[in-house]
């Protein structure tokens, strides 16, 4: 108070990086989780995709120098894109190509700032995978987040708050896939067995809101 803080309200490119290593550790902790919850009602590969790229991501992590968040976030990108394979890899890799896109040139981001990212990340995913709200994928955890951060930036939530308001719709988001019936995806071959499963995807859409909550929390 009284001093100059002219980024209180913000994250900078520091707090990004540690968002990305969080949601790494986080797909770490739950790989076994992810990889039951894709047995399921899939390949049971989601855990270990997902860990693998992350890994990837990680290690790019180590020569990420300067400000730009954009050129960050598409850095994580490209590492998913070309070391994920499956459905999971490409749609997590646009999810972070487009963040990168939305926010590239920037040091800093408020609420108003991630939540133009998280939408254009949702977006690339919705255009890539033609997957609707309900449909038992990421999106029904990105949605919700994607709302509550809009819900956030016009109430003048500061952003740390608004990653804790994001991850919590993505958390009732995530568990409302359960009694969803697949329409996209492997796990859509099952039909109506696909019902009373957690869907593996929604699941790690969880822990990046979850990681970026946790990564936030000072801010
Ligand atoms: P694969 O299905 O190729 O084995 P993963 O197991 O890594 O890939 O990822 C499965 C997850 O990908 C699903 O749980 C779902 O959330 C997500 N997913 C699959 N297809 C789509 C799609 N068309 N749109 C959005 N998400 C999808
Ligand atoms: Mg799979």
């Amino acid at each position: 108070m009284g001093c100059v803080t002219p980024d209180a309200d913000t994250i900078d490119h520091a707090a990004v990086v540690a968002w990305i290593r969080r949601f790494a550790a986080e797909i770490d902790e739950h790989r076994a989780e992810l990889v039951r919850l894709d047995t399921a009602i899939g390949d049971g590969d989601h855990g270990t995709n997902m860990d693998r790229g992350m890994r990837k991501v990680v290690e790019k992590l180590d020569g990420a120098a300067g400000d730009d968040i954009g050129a960050l976030l598409k850095a994580a990108g490209m590492a998913l894109v070309s070391s994920v394979g499956g459905a999971a890899g490409p749609l997590y890799g646009t999810l972070f190509l487009q963040m990168g896109s939305a926010t590239g040139g920037a040091a800093t981001l408020d609420t108003a700032g991630l939540t133009q990212a998280l939408e254009a990340g949702l977006r690339g995913v919705q255009a890539r995978g033609k997957a609707e709200p309900g449909d038992k994928t990421m999106v029904d955890a990105l949605v919700p987040a994607v709302e509550a951060l809009h819900r956030a930036q016009s109430d003048g939530v500061a952003v740390g708050e608004a990653a804790r308001l994001a991850a919590a719709a993505a958390e009732e988001g995530m568990k409302a896939t359960i009694p969803m019936e697949a329409r996209k995806g492997r796990a859509s071959y099952l039909g109506p067995r696909s019902v009373g499963h957690q869907d593996p995807g929604a699941t790690s859409s969880y822990l990046l809101l979850r990681s970026a909550a946790e990564a936030f929390a000072n801010t």
